[in-house]
């Protein structure tokens, strides 16, 4: 036997027993259906809510995920994302918003000043213009010139917050504690496409014009239907370097699970980053075509919400790598 043929038969055999592991794995990965709706953090379960109501009709996932994520950016108790958002070091409200759909149609806002729903301008960015971003006093001016509204985001209570911090104005992201928090959505509808939406006040008292991962199409959202669609959430800064979620989608077109694809990008972020990662929170979010999901997280704390016609919004604890 010549020298290729025997390699040709190894890789072969290397293959075969590596599809065989894949298959046995697809056994014990809970399976999918459409439609479903998963978001981050516990607030998703408000926000999966008014998501189903437009899945549960036979809506379109992009709806759902607009509709869904209105529920935090509108409630003025969460102090990570809309109304409410913890200021830049400035005493200023500057959101983050990206939005994609079944047909790589994407829209972002950065540093939005003044907007209650970024996640509708993205949108609009999206359907009427010829661009995927618009930032700042752009940003802003395309708003109104929608007809969306100038409102005040800073509310009484994160005034006093900020007023409160920056007597010692200490800038350090602590885990799962307030200072950060981003919903982001992801939506397989009836007729099986995918949808994701991501917005935020980005990380609490951040410096003036500090843009995040959250409305950076590839690092805090990305969907491709014939595969499937990822989000993140914690500090931007370590999901940009490694363009996270469009990683854990490719990762998942190699065949990985939602969970694993997850998990191998915080891998990631602890490779490039060994000892800050132990400091920092990341968490992915992940949704397959067939609706099968998973989440991983660089420490323990980050909680996502799945609703579908198996699993009654619920709340679970991602795996995390600490
Ligand atoms: N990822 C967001 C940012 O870096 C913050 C967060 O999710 O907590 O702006």
């Amino acid at each position: 036997m010549d020298s290729t043929r025997r390699r040709f038969i190894k890789t072969t055999a290397a293959l075969a027993s590596l599809l065989s592991l894949k298959s046995l794995a697809a056994r014990s990965q809970p399976a999918g259906s459409a439609p479903t709706v998963i978001s981050t953090w516990d607030f998703g379960k408000g926000a999966n809510e008014a998501a189903w109501k437009v899945l549960s009709a036979k809506g379109r996932a992009l709806d759902a995920v607009e509709q869904g994520v209105w529920v935090p950016e509108g409630d003025p108790k969460e102090t990570t994302v809309g109304l409410g958002g913890a200021p830049d070091r400035e005493g200023r409200v500057t959101l983050d918003a990206c939005i994609m759909d079944e047909n790589a149609n994407c829209g972002s806002v950065l540093c939005l000043e003044h907007i209650v729903h970024p996640i509708s301008v993205a949108r609009k960015v999206m359907e009427k213009t010829p661009h995927v971003i618009l930032a700042g006093d752009g940003a802003l001016q395309f708003a109104l010139a929608n007809g969306f509204k100038k409102e005040n985001l800073l509310t009484p209570e994160s005034e006093k917050a900020w007023k409160a911090w920056l007597k010692e104005a200490k800038y350090k992201p602590v885990a799962n504690i307030e200072n950060h928090d981003t919903i982001g959505m992801l939506a397989l509808d009836a007729s099986s496409n995918l949808s994701g939406a991501c917005t935020t006040s980005g990380m609490a008292y951040k410096m003036r014009g500090r843009v995040g991962d959250s409305p950076i199409i590839g690092a805090g959202l990305f969907v491709d239907n014939e595969v499937g669609a990822a989000t993140s959430t914690g500090v931007g800064e370590e999901v940009i370097r490694i363009c996270g979620s469009h990683l854990v989608v490719e990762l998942m077109r190699q065949g990985n699970f939602p969970q694993e694809a997850c998990e191998i990008a915080v891998k990631r972020i602890v490779k490039n980053q060994p000892k800050k990662s132990k400091e920092i929170q990341v968490g992915f979010l992940a949704l397959g075509k067939n609706g099968e999901y998973g989440a991983y997280a660089l420490q323990p704390g980050f909680t996502y919400a799945v609703y579908s016609n198996e699993v009654p919004n619920t709340i679970f604890k991602a795996p995390s790598y600490y």
